[in-house]
């Protein structure tokens, strides 16, 4: 079957441009590697998308895909293993099949950016989580870390305060990226916030029992013992995929205002896209808008 659209994710950048797309009487796949929500569906809370006061992420990218399902839109539950997007149609190649698509919306997102420590793989699953919402109940009564300053190390921190005994957030400056209301919460918190450090060893057995610290301002270095440590440091963007399109130095996608790329026909929305502010409520926009181009463009192949 060759699609209108395919959108490339299922978080809530391709969930919206799903419901849109699809309410707009376009025949629509979201193909999707793992699970529906993205990285949204790992927040533990979010308080501040418009008209609903308080969700977890999952709860909340679970109703975009139950709108998404009743205005018509296929879900794919396969890995794209390569995208050929000047093509005409589309070909998006999966483990197994090949999907044909008059247009193409990229929602890939981004995904945690590592720390680049040696034996950092080697303690995942042992003591080193990119996502405190997945292993923070792991760590019931346990010593942990969180390294990062921005909004979701100090969400993380604040969450894994409900099972942990003692959590650090270390962080390389002495100021948080974070946003204000989320700073604020870290002072009255029992969190210890260990300033202006970076993260030198992971030190263990088979699983991780403490790190070496340094700080960047006197070059002292010091041991923490933990149990478990979350790496928050920000994102890299999931385009590696789509090779064919433009991108910014740190590999975000180039888009025009109305979302399209490069090349025609294709467009980018969400995390992934180069933007000023990363947020659920903004992937929603782009993807609405996204598929409000999809739509007048491909009306305008048919003329
Ligand atoms: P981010 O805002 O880019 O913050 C990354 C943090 O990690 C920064 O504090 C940065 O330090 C630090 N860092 C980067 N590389 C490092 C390294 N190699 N070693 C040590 N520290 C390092 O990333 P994020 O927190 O993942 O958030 C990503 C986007 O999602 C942001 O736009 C954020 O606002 C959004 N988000 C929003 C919410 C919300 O609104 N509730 C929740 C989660 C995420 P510096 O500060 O020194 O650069």
């Amino acid at each position: 079957m060759k699609y209108d659209v395919a959108i490339i994710g299922g978080g809530p950048a391709g969930l919206t441009a799903g419901i849109y797309a699809a309410r707009g009487g376009l025949s629509v796949a979201i193909i999707e590697k793992q699970g529906i929500g993205g990285q949204a569906a790992l927040t533990s809370e979010i308080e501040n998308y418009p008209g609903v006061e308080t969700s977890s992420g999952f709860e909340l990218t679970l109703k975009m895909q139950e709108q998404a399902e009743r205005f018509g839109v296929n879900f794919v539950y396969e890995e794209v293993l390569a995208l050929h997007l000047a093509k005409n149609p589309k070909q998006i190649v999966t483990q197994n099949s090949i999907i044909e698509a008059s247009s193409v919306i990229l929602c890939m997102g981004a995904s945690p950016r590592n720390l680049g420590l040696a034996r950092e793989m080697e303690f995942i699953g042992g003591g080193v989580s990119y996502c405190a919402t997945c292993d923070g109940a792991f760590f019931r009564g346990k010593n942990v870390a969180v390294n990062g300053g921005g909004n979701t190390a100090v969400e993380d921190a604040l969450y894994l305060e409900r099972f942990a005994s003692k959590v650090y957030l270390i962080h390389r400056r002495n100021e948080l990226r974070a946003d204000k209301i989320l700073a604020e919460r870290i002072k009255s918190s029992t969190i210890n916030v260990i300033w202006d450090s970076v993260i030198k060893e992971l030190e263990g057995d088979k699983k991780l029992s403490a790190i070496k610290i340094s700080n960047v301002k006197s070059g002292e270095e010091s041991e923490l013992k933990l149990d478990g440590l979350f790496v928050a440091v920000g994102q890299v963007p999931s385009s590696t995929l789509a090779t064919e399109i433009d991108r910014n130095e740190k590999g975000y996608l180039i888009t025009k205002d109305d979302m399209s790329t490069n090349i025609e026909g294709v467009y980018a929305a969400g995390d992934l896209r180069q933007k000023t502010l990363r947020q659920v409520v903004t992937a929603c926009a782009d993807g609405a808008i996204a598929a409000d181009s999809v739509s007048k463009w491909l009306t305008e192949q048919k003329k």
